[in-house]
């Protein structure tokens, strides 16, 4: 039983339903490059439409910051869209007024409608609550199939909950059940592996997983600040020497709560940030003054795979290494692939999202192989953090 109301406490027939979806995808000279974000929200238009419902698509593009931007039209994606819907979609100018109530009056059961960027209108990212009631006003149902909006308290994504009965649509349903499983009520012992530039991008990210993890995996660049913070020298390696009491509070922090940390005991190590740089692999108080840690060595990633052996539930963000450079992908290949063969055997329930862990996974040939890799950016992240997001609290039973 989901904690949350999905379409299957809706009643949609003959109903006008105001879907918010995110169609925030990447383009290039008119041409959609990325479809992902369109495919999973396919399967929630196609149910609303099939079950009679009014399907009335409300999405963002890019930021216009409350002004009319043409570049920024939503009708650029409308032949996209169709094509992959497989059925005709209309398309209103506006998402308020009498634009917007025109093309709504129009449509007929299992009709789909797209209406023209919402950040057209500054009181969508205000969450005005006049701009909610007159999106409100060409609709009998809300459904927000956007998770990676969901962060946002706008218009939208949240003050349209309070107006009409609302619903997590399919994509977001998936979402919530999966970072569920992930944080929520996992299965353990539960670890997770956390990675990427910067230890000052993610502080309440650790703060929050130490918390909440049995075992926590640091590696990237931001594994260079903790083990400086313990006295190792990390050379000309990317780190943040000033939050060395900042990492020995998490580290405390960890300890008390009982959470295990495992950090690189060795690394990659190489004079230039570039592909095919020299490179030799040293024992982590070993790192030549002159040197930058690019990757986690072999040792580590024996560590690494033997926490992800041992974890019944694994959550990652962040790449191991500089994997968008050849050899310093190494480690975070292997241990993307591990996870992925220990998900497939059964053994393990793996969640992993962020934009580079999303790219790395994919380098790596295992993007489809975890149990759930979340494509929401800041809203991922902000989950990961243990924040309530406002768009999903207005959907809870
Ligand atoms: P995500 O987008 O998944 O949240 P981040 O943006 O935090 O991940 O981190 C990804 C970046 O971290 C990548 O660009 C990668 O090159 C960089 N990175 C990882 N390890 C290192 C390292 N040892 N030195 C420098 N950069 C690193
Ligand atoms: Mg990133």
């Amino acid at each position: 039983m989901s904690k949350f109301r999905t379409l299957d406490d809706a009643r949609l027939a003959g109903k006008r339903v105001l879907l918010r979806l995110d169609l925030n995808v990447p383009m290039e000279g008119g041409k959609v490059t990325d479809a992902t974000r369109i495919e999973r929200v396919l399967p929630t238009i196609r149910e609303i439409a099939k079950k009679g419902g009014k399907a009335i698509l409300l999405a963002h593009f890019d930021r216009p910051k409350g002004k009319v931007v043409p570049e920024m039209s939503l009708a650029q994606i409308v032949s996209a869209l169709s094509a992959m819907l497989g059925k005709p979609i209309a398309f209103g100018t506006d998402c308020v007024g009498p634009m917007a109530q025109a093309a709504v009056s129009a449509m007929k059961a299992g009709d789909v409608l797209l209406l023209e960027n919402t950040r057209f209108h500054k009181g969508e990212e205000d969450n005005d609550p006049a701009f909610a009631r007159a999106l409100a006003a060409n609709g009998d149902l809300y459904v927000n199939d956007a998770f990676s909006a969901a962060h946002r308290a706008h218009a939208s994504t949240e003050g349209l909950a309070h107006l009409l009965p609302s619903f997590a649509g399919r994509a977001m349903q998936a979402e919530l059940e999966a970072l569920e499983k992930g944080l929520g009520d996992p299965a353990r012992p539960l670890a997770a592996i956390v990675g990427g530039a910067k230890v000052s991008t993610k502080l309440d990210l650790l703060a929050n997983l130490v918390t909440k993890v049995d075992l926590l995996v640091i590696g990237g660049g931001m594994a260079n600040t903790f083990l400086a913070a313990q006295g190792v020298k990390v050379g000309k390696s990317l780190c943040e020497h000033d939050l060395g009491s900042t990492a020995r509070d998490i580290l405390a922090k960890a300890k008390k709560a009982g959470c295990r940390i495992v950090l690189p005991v060795d690394g990659v190590v190489a004079r230039e940030f570039k592909a095919n740089a020299a490179n030799e692999t040293v024992a982590i108080d070993a790192i030549p003054a002159d040197a930058m840690v690019l990757d986690v060595g072999p040792k580590s990633v024996k560590a690494v795979n033997a926490a992800i052996d041992e974890a019944k539930t694994l959550v990652w963000n962040g790449p191991l290494g500089a994997f968008e450079i050849a050899p310093f992908d190494k480690a975070t290949v292997a241990a993307a692939r591990h996870a992925a063969a220990r998900t497939k055997a059964g053994k393990l329930v793996s969640v992993a999202g962020g934009g580079d862990t999303v790219a790395a996974l994919n380098h790596a040939g295992v993007g489809d192989d975890f149990t759930y890799v979340s494509t929401a950016g800041g809203a991922f992240l902000e989950w990961m953090e243990g924040k309530a997001l406002p768009g999903v609290a207005v959907l809870r039973k």
